[in-house]
């Protein structure tokens, strides 16, 4: 074990012998900066959810990108992009000795085409990113085999949703988060295996319950309180949750229960020797958060399906292995450092968008190609040589397997992934060497309706009308999707704009840091449950022993 100083934050951290052992095995310097401060950086190289309307640089059509149109980047629409009218070898460039290895590989990054958005197989769906198998699926990210999905972000397997984030096999559900198999369910945190629900945090297996919380197994709860099938039918009606007005003052007598009740220290399901939130059989996994079937992961987020020693990652699946300092690598992939969007590719070094391809070294927007570096091809010998030289100048100035320099990011820090888990004001932001992208984003005051009249959500055309968020001002419209479902589930038209809506939903699931605390039986546990969070903490046995 050994105590460093980070060089970014100045904060003390800690090497775990586990941690050493893993660096000498895939042999890269010992990192200088802190876990937090190591994940800020790398999630700054990755815009999820901000996009905008540009110009593909090749057919000269209107599309939508994660590049902002004010950047000098060339972008290419997804379908010019993976066309094979184009071919990233003819950016090739000569590895020169006597430049850093960094410069050459940002004026490579500069000059190679970025396609506008990644996803692929996806029917009659719009504004999409990394996303797969979506069909008619509009404004969803990182998502894949959905159906009838709008505004969703990680979800997967979902039918007729809005407003979902982290679940799984969920239909005609609205704003629910890490929510699993469920029907017919709105306004919930990981209710797993619930029907006809309202309101439920921390529940498993209940039908025509509202407002419930941990509670498994069960029919006709309100609050916690078992009602005769009559009385809850009768008390339903009387909170009119199909109203606007009937629904906010049901979520505050909610909100106050749900604080009076406590809660398991991290959500942890049938995990070995495992540390994070949010994991699922998960083995040997530690500072992870958001993961399931996963093993020898550490410092991650989003490692899934089979990843394996996947360390300082976010977003690494579907037998994933062997990564470091890398983000969405996926399809199975292995062996990658400081990769972004490599998928399907193995040994890949300082790379992005390089799919199918291995052995790639600081090569950017590869297809089906091997033994590159600076999108050059080369025998597998010189290929060798040229790469060990690099390693070894990275090395001598201890920054082989440190994440791209900051100046490297293609976004600034307000679009990317950084802001959602470590939210900066401008000048922070710059103060701290980030950029910033100040395009004015949203539409304000055009509004074509008000929500007089709207309190119960009946009939009435709101189908192309534009609202203002209630708390932004904002404009935003209703897909006709969306509209259907709030209808199918006679619930009210939300009136925040979908990005607070989503922003509400993460604050709610809290940051992925891990802090000492004590439970309230006694035991010292890592949780990510911060201090300022009202409700008790519980350890696992003892969450067990009351409530299941
Ligand atoms: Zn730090």
């Amino acid at each position: 074990m050994q105590t460093k100083t980070c060089t970014e934050c100045k904060e003390d951290f800690i090497l775990e012998q586990v941690d050493l052992d893993f660096y000498q095995k895939i042999d890269v310097s010992i990192p200088k900066i802190c876990p937090i401060c190591r994940a800020k950086i790398r999630l700054y190289f990755r815009n999820e959810k901000i996009l905008y309307n540009t110009t593909c640089a090749k057919s000269g059509h209107s599309i939508v990108s994660v590049f902002s149109p004010n950047k000098k980047d060339i972008v290419y629409s997804y379908d010019a992009w993976f066309s094979d009218d184009w071919d990233a070898l003819d950016y090739g460039m000569d590895y020169d000795e006597n430049r850093p290895f960094f410069d050459q590989l940002k004026e490579l990054f500069d000059k190679v085409p970025k396609p506008a958005l990644l996803h692929t197989r996806s029917v009659d769906s719009e504004y999409l990113n990394l996303a797969a198998d979506n069909k008619n699926a509009y404004m969803i990210f990182e998502s894949s085999n959905n159906e009838d999905a709008t505004n969703c972000y990680w979800i997967q397997k979902c039918k007729d949703v809005a407003d979902v984030s982290y679940s799984d096999s969920c239909e005609l559900c609205v704003n629910c988060d890490n929510c699993f198999n469920c029907y017919r369910v709105t306004d919930s945190k990981s209710a797993h295996n619930c029907s006809d629900c309202d309101f439920l945090v921390d529940c498993r297996g209940l039908t025509n319950c509202i407002g419930c919380v941990n509670l498994y197994q069960g029919e006709y709860y309100i609050l916690n309180q078992k009602y005769s099938k009559e009385e809850y039918y009768k008390e339903k009606e009387k909170l009119q949750l199909d109203s606007y007005e009937g629904r906010n003052i049901f979520k505050q007598r909610f909100n106050e229960f749900l604080n009076s009740q406590p809660q398991k220290y991290a959500e942890i399901v049938n995990c070995i020797n495992s540390s994070g939130n949010y994991l699922k059989n998960m083995k040997n996994c530690t500072y992870t958060f958001h993961g399931y079937d996963a093993e020898e992961c550490r410092y991650a987020e989003h490692v899934l399906r089979n990843a394996k020693e996947c360390v300082d990652v976010s977003t690494a699946g579907l037998n994933a292995e062997v990564i470091f300092n890398s983000l969405n690598s996926g399809l199975d992939t292995a062996h990658q450092i400081c990769a972004f969007a490599c998928w399907s590719s193995t040994y890949a070094f300082y790379s992005g968008y390089c799919f199918n391809s291995n052995n790639v070294f600081g090569c950017f927007g590869l297809r089906k190609k091997e033994y590159c570096i600076l999108n050059k091809q080369y025998s597998k010998e010189d290929y060798t040589k040229i790469k060990n030289h690099i390693i070894e100048e990275l090395k001598t100035i201890g920054k082989w397997g440190e994440w791209f320099p900051k100046e490297m990011s293609f976004f600034g820090y307000n679009e990317s992934s950084a802001m959602d888990q470590f939210p900066l004001s401008k000048d922070e932001a710059l103060a701290q060497n980030f950029t910033w992208e100040d395009t004015e984003r949203g539409v304000y005051g055009k509004e074509t309706k008000t929500w007089n009249g709207l309190d119960v959500f009946s009939d009435q055309t709101v189908l192309g009308e534009i609202f203002a968020c209630t708390e932004t001002g904002k404009n935003y419209r209703f897909t006709e999707q969306e509209i259907n479902l709030y209808k199918k589930l006679h619930y009210p038209l939300p009136r925040l704009h979908p990005d607070i809506r989503l922003e509400m939903r993460l604050q709610k699931r809290g940051k992925n840091m891990l802090s000492k605390r004590l439970t309230q039986d006694g035991k010292e546990v890592l949780s990510p449950i911060p201090q300022s969070d009202p409700r008790p903490i519980l350890s696992d046995e003892e969450y067990k022993k009351r409530f299941l």
